[in-house]
């Protein structure tokens, strides 16, 4: 192991299938989500879904309490990119709110997110939509064993801008999980490939491009949190954590392990 990799914590098999369990919390626990999601709701209404089926999993919501955040999810709507949270506002019809979720299960995280659509969005909202979780299961896929981390890095920057003229957040990053929630190495979401720790088996990743339909820089909000983009446009998050096993990715808040995303792109599955 180089000096590179120094911090990165390797998972045994065993410590991954108790991963697996919470990244089933948080993916379940967003399923709920993206299906409570509707004009009339508030952000806190979905923090208290969330916080529910969390603890009714026998987990505990990881957000909750993090460097002093008030809620079990983050919710972010519109122009907010990332870090919103949730309380008493009221979501609308045309809206996009993008939710982050954490679960720990016998001290093991979980962390995912998505955006959703509210009722009809324009046919550019829905593209980035679509562009951003896209590129969150290109940058999964580039994952090989034997590989560097910023491999993963340079395939979300190259798919997304492959599609077009979008913001790619460089604030903020990707990062390896296990026993903490954000923990090395940083899994930016541009750069050159081939750089940073080396993929090997049991390492886990949380994949998470941030992508906007204007500019990529941002500026954090009075309540300390909330991050919004500078020029107002409206952005999306798209989360999973993955991890390498011999046999391959294994998407541990995926339903299906990413079995199905994965097989799409010719990527051999490494879930159990
Ligand atoms: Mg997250
Ligand atoms: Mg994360």
């Amino acid at each position: 192991m180089g000096l590179r990799d120094r911090g990165v914590e390797i998972k045994t098999p065993e410590q991954l299938d108790v991963m697996r369990r919470a990244g089933l919390v948080v993916g379940e626990t967003l399923e709920r989500l993206r299906a409570a999601v509707a004009p009339g709701v508030t952000t806190g209404e979905l923090d208290a879904i969330a916080e529910e089926s969390i603890r009714s999993a026998g987990a505990t919501p990881s957000f909750l309490g993090y460097h002093g955040f008030p809620g079990s999810i983050c919710a972010s709507v519109n122009d907010e990119v990332v870090h919103g949270i949730p309380g008493d506002r009221v979501i609308a019809a045309g809206d996009v709110v993008s939710i982050d979720c954490g679960a720990i299960v016998d001290g093991w995280h979980g962390d995912a997110a998505l955006t959703v659509a509210v009722g009809e969005v324009s046919p550019a909202l829905t593209r980035l939509l679509q562009v951003t979780e896209d590129a969150l299961w290109h940058g999964i896929a580039a994952a090989r064993i034997g590989g560097r981390v910023t491999d993963i890095s340079h395939a979300v920057e190259k798919h997304v801008r492959s599609q077009g003229d979008y913001g790619i957040l460089e604030d903020y990053t990707g990062h390896g999980i296990g026993t903490a929630m954000h923990q090395p190495p940083n899994v930016p979401n541009y750069g050159r490939p081939g750089r940073g720790p080396k993929l090997v088996p049991g390492i886990a990743l949380a994949v998470e491009p941030m992508v906007t339909l204007g500019t990529h820089e941002t500026t954090t909000l009075d309540d300390d949190w909330t991050v919004v983009t500078d020029d107002g446009s409206w952005a999306a998050h798209f989360e999973h954590s993955f991890a390498l096993t011999p046999d391959g990715a294994w998407v541990l808040t995926a339903l299906d392990g990413g079995e199905a995303r994965l097989a799409a792109l010719g990527v051999p599955f490494g879930g159990r």
